[in-house]
């Protein structure tokens, strides 16, 4: 199947059934799916759309994660938070109106809640609210797990959700707990503020999404608490580069692996084995469709993260990555729709 083919077939058109005002600088947008494509709209707590606009002569491809849960809501809502000199943002909270369609992926992403008893602590910083309530609402409806989230924003103007999350209080007042930290009047989530937001919560699975200086603090906070890794999760919000910029990085990557020896790779995924034939040029998530794999992945633009995996033997070239940390770059991690194989005995290993 042609590579155009592949990546047209992704997209659904969807009817913006609702725009509400969240604050004086964010909307949310109420998708309606049809019932033909409810299935491939079906998602994990967590998990975003990406949607592509035309926009400029260009079409930009930008995620929004899903601040709907899918064991609460009805609908499909992404909340969008306006961005300086930002281009989707700001079109999307001064334009679209209900009644416009808009091309949307089918939700991705693996920050997600996961199965487990012990308690969820949630860090969320301005925007970075969305994945973060909608993981907050399924915890609290389908487990008994304990809920602690810390909420970082400029004023309390600028809080989104603030009344769902008052309502949720209420409803949750033994399970749930809620720490707004105003940079107005807190300062900045430091460390120390982190330490005395665990405290009680051993074992704990956090999950962190907010501007990129709060994770990072949230992060080391937690890492220098003795936290295991393993259980800290991050989501990055980022917009992937421009069209024409993209073409120069994927070239670059290309070029690097211009002399590949590989032509076939192991691919480990959903607990199956596979080997794939490999042509030079094809990335590994090209090569894994063209051999029919199903294959987790989304924006093709090394942004969002849902192709994330793991090189565990050969050597590889990475083209665009604005997802991973160069200490995972390190560990091995890689993005399957960027990479491409340069030599040994490759095998790519994706996470359960
Ligand atoms: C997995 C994921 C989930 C996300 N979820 C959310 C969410 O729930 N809510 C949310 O609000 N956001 C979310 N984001 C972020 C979102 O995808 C966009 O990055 C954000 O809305 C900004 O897009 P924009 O087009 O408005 O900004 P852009 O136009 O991409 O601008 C970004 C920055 O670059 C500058 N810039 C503008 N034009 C150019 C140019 N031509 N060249 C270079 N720089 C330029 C702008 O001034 C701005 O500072 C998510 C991102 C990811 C990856």
């Amino acid at each position: 199947m042609a590579e155009e083919t592949l990546t047209n077939s992704r997209y659904h058109t969807l009817e913006v059934a609702e725009v509400i005002t969240e604050t004086h600088d964010s909307k949310s947008v109420v998708f309606t799916v049809p019932g033909d494509c409810q299935e491939d709209f079906d998602y994990l707590p967590g998990q975003f759309l990406t949607l592509r606009v035309p926009f400029d002569g260009q079409e930009l491809i930008r995620c929004y994660s899903l601040a709907s849960s899918p064991d609460v809501d009805e609908v499909h809502k992404v909340t969008i938070k306006r961005v300086d000199g930002g281009r989707i943002s700001n079109w999307i909270n001064d334009e679209v109106k209900t009644g416009d369609c808009i091309d949307v992926m089918a939700p991705a992403g693996l920050f997600y809640l996961n199965k487990g008893s012990n308690d969820v602590v949630l860090f969320g910083g301005g925007s970075g609210i969305t994945p973060v309530i909608s993981i907050l609402k399924s915890a609290l409806t389908t487990t008994n797990r304990k809920v602690k989230l810390v909420y970082a924003n400029r004023d309390e103007e600028s809080v989104i959700f603030r009344r769902e999350l008052k309502n949720l209080e209420h409803k949750y007042i033994d399970r749930l707990s809620v720490i707004y930290v105003y940079d107005s009047i807190h300062g900045f989530v430091s460390k120390k503020m982190v330490k005395g937001a665990i405290a009680g919560s051993d074992g704990a699975e956090f999950y962190i999404c907010g501007p990129g200086p709060f994770m990072d603090t949230v992060e080391a906070g937690l890492l220098e608490q003795g936290e295991d890794r393993s259980r800290i999760h991050v989501e990055r919000f980022s917009s992937p580069v421009d069209p024409d910029q993209e073409a120069a990085l994927e070239a670059e990557a290309v070029a690097a692996a211009e002399n590949s020896t590989v032509s076939a790779f192991k691919v480990e995924l959903d607990g199956e084995q596979y080997q794939v034939s490999h042509e030079s040029g094809d990335t590994v998530l090209q090569s894994m469709l063209k051999a029919g794999i199903t294959a987790p992945y989304s924006c093709e633009k090394g942004m969002c993260g849902a192709c994330m995996c793991s090189v565990e033997g050969g050597e590889t070239s990475l083209g665009i990555n604005q997802v991973l940390e160069p200490e995972e770059v390190v560990e091995g991690w890689t993005l399957a729709c960027q990479c491409h194989p340069v030599s040994g005995d490759l095998t790519v290993k994706f996470p359960d």
